[in-house]
């Protein structure tokens, strides 16, 4: 029995439907799955439609780009109230962001004398949480770029000419805003980030867990933050961050979390949704 907690669909940059998603879980025997779009949580009503359909446990998600000092990190919000009023304004102030940061860095493309169209990345993205690789697959719809790569290389990627950095929530404002609905916040891929030195002061923030298994960890970096969640006391998540096929195949299916990882993760939910009743 395993699971999926990193996952990604058409409603952030993902490119799958929450069906599809659910499909491709169902096949592989996923017995639980976690939607995690950046910034929203718009697609979690029909991916638990589906997940129930096909008898898998669903956990409604997020994951939020928040900042701690100079640093950039994901913080994934799990099992909240996906109505919640706060977190909902919340979630629409930084899609309008990165609605705004996209038609910045389509200007900036413009400006190097690439004539890309920004109606043609809204049109493409067709989602209220655009983002960098919604600008990536329009430039090579276009013709303009001869590959995603190629996009983020001459454009896209942090320090590249039209690259925008996107103003973001603190990493302490992420966990307690994910508290407050009820959730529990995990550091996203740190092995991606490399921050380690901020993990203790976002521990005595309240954050819950660690994504020690992702895709893009080696073996070696899984086991040592496998040891920092023993250090802490914190949970142990993982996931493939799947955002559709990846050079023709999904990458659902690479990451299999054991099933009692997720009985952990639903037992500290279970006690933070006593402690926010009875406030
Ligand atoms: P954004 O949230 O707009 O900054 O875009 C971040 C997303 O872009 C990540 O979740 C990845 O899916 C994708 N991404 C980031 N860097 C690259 C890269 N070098 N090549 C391809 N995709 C990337
Ligand atoms: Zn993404
Ligand atoms: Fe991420
Ligand atoms: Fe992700």
């Amino acid at each position: 029995m395993f699971a999926d907690l990193h996952l990604h669909t058409f409603f952030s940059d993902g490119t799958f439907s929450p069906e599809e998603v659910v499909a491709h879980g169902k096949q592989l025997g996923f017995a639980c799955l976690a939607l995690t779009d950046h910034d929203t949580v718009e697609g979690c009503d029909r991916m638990a439609a589906a997940c129930a359909t096909e008898h898998i446990e669903f956990i409604p998600g997020s994951e939020l780009t928040a900042e701690f000092g100079d640093h950039e990190l994901h913080i994934l919000g799990y099992g909240f109230d996906t109505k919640h009023p706060h977190l909902l304004s919340e979630l629409a102030k930084f899609q309008s962001v990165r609605q705004n940061r996209i038609r910045e860095m389509v200007a900036r493309i413009n400006e190097l004398g690439t004539p890309l169209n920004v109606d043609e990345v809204f049109a493409l993205a067709n989602c209220r949480a655009p983002g960098r690789p919604h600008v990536a697959r329009a430039l090579v719809k276009a013709g303009l770029c001869a590959s995603l790569d190629e996009a983020f290389e001459l454009f896209l990627k942090k320090h590249r000419p039209a690259w925008v950095p996107k103003a973001k929530m603190s990493a302490l404002e992420a966990i307690t805003l994910i508290h407050e609905a009820g959730g529990l916040a995990v550091m996203a891929h740190p092995g991606l980030n490399r921050c380690d030195e901020v993990i203790p002061e976002l521990v005595k923030a309240g954050l819950d867990g660690i994504e020690v298994y992702h895709t893009k960890h080696t073996n070696n970096t899984a086991a040592h933050y496998l040891n920092i969640t023993k250090q802490y006391g914190l949970l142990v998540t993982g996931g493939s961050d799947c955002h559709g096929l990846s050079k023709g195949k999904p990458l659902i299916g690479g990451i299999k979390l054991p099933i009692h990882y997720v009985h952990k993760l639903q037992q500290a939910l279970a006690k933070r949704r006593e402690t926010s009743n009875t406030k």
